[in-house]
């Protein structure tokens, strides 16, 4: 069977769904390997590398022929023009409000998988790309803060006198948060960090940081079965504004991460917060594809308001292509590999599988989630 490696159509996605390492184990697995000519250039993977991997290098026009498709962004209506009926798309697709695009993989034939609905199970964790992706983002997260702030951020004892360490506030402390303190530890500065999920607690003194949080009795049942933060009531929101109000006007940087399943983001950080920090503070908002969580914050560009600089740059994890890229092939392989039979070196789906009935959106034609099942035809 074929399986084919797209360039991304849209400008502002450099990853793609491919390594050298993970085209030579589709190979093993017996499939033929066709990548599209500059699908890795963005992310430094020249063709001469997939072709050395042993991928042939092709046209876009070759999904025609392709059983499989591996991705970054959810094909769009053109692009699945091409895609033969019956074939398999796995890829990030972005479902949640996006119906009429859900319908149009179901009308065109295509069984498609998306990759942000992996379980998060032990056996789930190597094609975890929300963890993969959203870790980068923490990291850059950092890196662009420090590229942005115009002071050092660890403390400097030099003959010249004496830097201070940088103040580092980290809003949020999921996958991205914590690696966000990691780096930002690294890099010397005095951490903080706040979120309304008692379990973080621990895991942010472990990185040598401290805690803040309005711990009432709402912040000790906020975490949902699934580990994730529950939406707080205004009655929270209120209090938790009052103990970060001072604590903001203190700090250099903010670094904000904070989501909720299926929610906007929530608001942490108001517009008078921003006017009390220092000339010169950079708040970072990880969040702002989803609504953002500060105030004045604007989807893909850099604002400075009397002096500070607000960064919602979009897609952050392709600010680190290279790298993004490398982990999401491997959490794709990962996951493809479950869907092959290894004695006839082809795909049998398992529709009893968790992995499969978690991710699977579309099938046979029809729309066959659960979290769809009003678009379903
Ligand atoms: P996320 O991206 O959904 O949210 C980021 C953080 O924002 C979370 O820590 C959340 O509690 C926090 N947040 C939400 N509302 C907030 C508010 N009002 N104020 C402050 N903070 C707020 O989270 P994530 O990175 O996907 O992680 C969610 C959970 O999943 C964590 O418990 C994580 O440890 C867990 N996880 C498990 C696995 C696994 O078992 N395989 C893998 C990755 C993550």
């Amino acid at each position: 069977q074929t399986l084919f490696i797209p360039k991304e159509i849209d400008a502002n996605e450099p990853r793609v769904g491919g390594s050298a390492e993970t085209v030579k184990k589709l190979i093993g697995l017996g499939f033929t390997v066709i990548v599209e000519t500059g699908a890795g250039t963005a992310s430094r993977i020249p063709d001469r590398e997939f072709e050395a991997a042993g991928a042939t290098i092709g046209k876009a026009a070759n999904v025609k022929d392709a059983d499989v498709v591996l991705k970054v962004r959810r094909p769009s209506s053109a692009e699945l023009t091409s895609y033969k009926r019956g074939a398999i798309i796995i890829a990030m697709l972005d479902p949640y409000g996006n119906d009429a695009a859900v319908k149009e993989l179901a009308d065109a034939g295509v069984t498609a998988f998306t990759m942000e609905f992996m379980p998060r199970i032990t056996r789930a964790q190597v094609m975890d790309v929300l963890s993969s992706q959203a870790n980068l983002a923490g990291y850059q997260a950092v890196v662009d803060a420090a590229a942005e702030y115009d002071r050092a951020l660890p403390m400097m004892m030099t003959a010249a006198g004496t830097v201070p360490a940088a103040k580092v506030f980290i809003m949020g402390v999921g996958v991205a948060g914590l690696q966000a303190i990691a780096t930002a530890r690294r890099l010397g500065a005095v951490v903080t960090a706040t979120d309304v999920r008692p379990a973080v607690k621990e895991q942010v003194a472990s990185l040598g940081a401290k805690f803040l949080a309005v711990e009432d009795e709402e912040f000790k049942a906020a975490e949902t079965a699934g580990g994730y933060a529950k939406e707080m009531s205004k009655e929270y929101q209120a209090k938790q504004a009052a103990l970060v109000n001072d604590h903001i006007a203190k700090q250099d940087i903010v670094i904000t991460t904070a989501l909720i399943p299926g929610r906007p983001a929530p608001r942490l950080v108001t517009r008078e917060m921003v006017a009390r920090m220092r000339p010169g503070s950079v708040l970072i908002d990880l969040a702002v594809e989803r609504g953002g969580n500060v105030e004045g914050a604007v989807a893909g560009k850099v604002v400075e308001v009397d002096g500070v600089k607000i960064v919602g740059h979009l897609n952050v994890p392709g600010r680190i292509a290279a790298t993004a890229s490398q982990l999401y092939a491997k959490n794709l392989v990962a996951f493809f590999e479950t869907l092959v039979d290894k004695d006839s070196k082809s795909v049998k789906i398992n529709f009893d599988d968790e992995l499969v009935k978690a991710t699977v959106l579309t099938h046979g034609g029809k729309v066959v989630h659960p979290n769809f099942a009003s678009t379903a035809s």
